[in-house]
């Protein structure tokens, strides 16, 4: 029996997709090895949505070849999508995978493993992919793996899977279990790929088209998950609340069918709410475009869906989210996350910000945090922004100098900071419910409310618990609490 190890850079996602391959390497009899230095096949799962986590991926490889040289390095994911020729040539890299063949990826790598002990060999040469590389003939299918009884030369080719993205439509999706709530709140990703053209992301250009889990696949996973035990669970996607529009209406249940309409997010949750017993639905981030009417009531209105939302601003600037191609103006994502606060007062509300797109002004920089500064927001993501190779702002003029993004950034981070502070100390001397995580420290429990708000509660608490708390204060950016039943 061999083992693998898979190693995970960037979101909820990506995690999703290696939680997926890990599924890959258990189903052909593999064990997961408890360090990459132990593994046999280590993947790395790679993340490209800024420079700086190309970086990271880079490092880890060398790394890993470092301390494991004997190990089959597999390297996958958005990156490898994106420019496989730059990961192809760092030693010990063994195979690149993009995201087009992640869904054969432990087949890919177990090929390589059997052509290594003279079972298969690749007649293909090294192929250096080019955007429409299908055409090209750059993929290597299966089938030219070919019995054979000759070993492979010292100098094996190493070799790169990858073709066009917006060909595929497969969606790789197991639960991801977070080593600090292990026990308590998995992540399932229901959704992949984007159909919007932000111009300065990289992700629909390798992660391909929107595309979703059937319904009846979540519901099953979604069983699952609750038949084992878990009474939280975060769905999630990378355009999360464009769930379903690709769906084909005969995979529709009657009574849509018979509307003939697409299928819509509301249609999940309100499904997960009426044909499961999961116990708490907690939805990542949606656009604030598809935070429909009916979508707002179903989460403020049930008691099983967590009281978050999570709604992606990028600027506060009319011209600058015109510049991005984003789909919305400053005045309509104001009376979103107004009429979020209206229908649920105590919610958690967070956005994601980027700071420094090219152009963006001093006077665009004021809009943005003059809208921070108004909104009701208890926590912020903020971003800098990172030149991404063929996205349409790389090309742009007017980049930001990196001091000024910088300090942008410091200033939103700051003031974050305050508003989620200020929010946290609305709850001192008020009872929360939370649920348990696994983690202990100096005898207190932690713990995540409705409203995504971490508690540390006294004393040793089962993880994966409900528990009622009473806030007795702020600490290091949490709440301080007692049991109260
Ligand atoms: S909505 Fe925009 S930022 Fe989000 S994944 Fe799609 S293209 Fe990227």
């Amino acid at each position: 029996m061999g083992s693998f190890y898979v190693e995970n850079f960037g979101c909820r996602a990506t995690q999703a997709d290696g939680a997926a391959i890990e599924r890959q390497f258990r189903e052909r009899g593999l064990e997961r090895a408890g360090a990459p230095g132990e593994a046999e096949i280590v993947v790395l799962n790679t993340c490209t949505v800024t420079a700086a986590a190309d970086q990271d991926a880079r490092a880890a490889i060398r790394r890993i070849h470092r301390e494991n040289p004997g190990c089959q390095i597999v390297v996958t994911g958005c990156y490898a999508q994106r420019a496989p020729e730059e990961l192809a040539v760092l030693p010990g890299v063994a195979r690149v995978i993009g995201n087009s063949h992640k869904h054969q990826l432990a087949q890919l790598a177990l090929a390589h493993s059997a052509a290594k002990a003279g079972l298969l060999w690749e007649h293909s040469a090294w192929l250096k992919p080019c955007p429409d590389t299908e055409q090209a003939g750059g993929f290597v299918p299966l089938t030219k793996l070919t019995a054979c009884d000759q070993r492979p030369a010292a100098n094996d080719q190493r070799l790169v899977f990858v073709s066009d993205i917006f060909a595929h439509t497969e969606l790789l999706a197991a639960p991801v279990f977070d080593a600090a709530s292990e026990r308590t709140r998995p992540n399932l990703k229901v959704q992949d790929g984007c159909d919007n053209r932000c111009s300065f992301c990289v992700i629909p250009y390798v992660r391909g088209q929107s595309r979703s889990l059937k319904l009846e696949a979540v519901l099953r996973e979604v069983d699952a998950l609750v038949a084992s035990g878990y009474r939280e669970v975060v769905i999630s996607g990378i355009n999360l609340g464009r769930w379903g529009r690709d769906l084909a209406v005969s995979h529709q249940p009657s009574a849509i069918r018979k509307s003939a309409r697409q299928m819509r997010f509301e249609d999940l949750v309100r499904s997960i709410l009426e044909r499961t017993s999961l116990e708490k639905l907690r939805i990542s981030s949606v656009e604030p475009m598809d935070w429909s009417d009916e979508l707002l009531r179903l989460v403020a209105e049930s008691p099983r869906v967590a009281k978050h939302a999570h709604v992606p601003m990028q600027s506060g600037s009319d011209r600058v989210l015109r510049a991005m191609h984003r789909k919305y103006r400053p005045w309509h994502y104001r009376e979103k996350i107004l009429r979020i606060r209206e229908a649920m007062p105590t919610a958690a509300i967070g956005a994601d910000v980027m700071v420094g797109f090219p152009g963006e002004t001093d006077a665009d920089f004021g809009e943005t945090r003059r809208m921070v500064e108004e909104l009701p927001f208890t926590y912020l993501h903020v971003f800098t922004y990172s030149a991404r190779p063929g996205t349409p702002a790389a090309a742009m003029r007017n980049q930001v100098p990196v001091q000024v993004a910088r300090e942008r950034n410091r200033m939103l981070r700051e003031l974050a900071a305050a508003k989620k502070q200020e929010f946290m100390r609305s709850f001192v001397g008020k009872a929360v419910e939370a649920i348990t995580l696994s983690t202990f420290e100096c005898e207190r429990t932690e713990a995540l409310t409705s409203n995504y708000l971490k508690v540390r509660v006294t004393g040793r608490h089962e993880a994966n618990r409900w528990i009622r708390v009473l806030v007795e204060g702020v600490e290091d950016g949490t709440l301080l609490g007692r049991d109260w039943a």
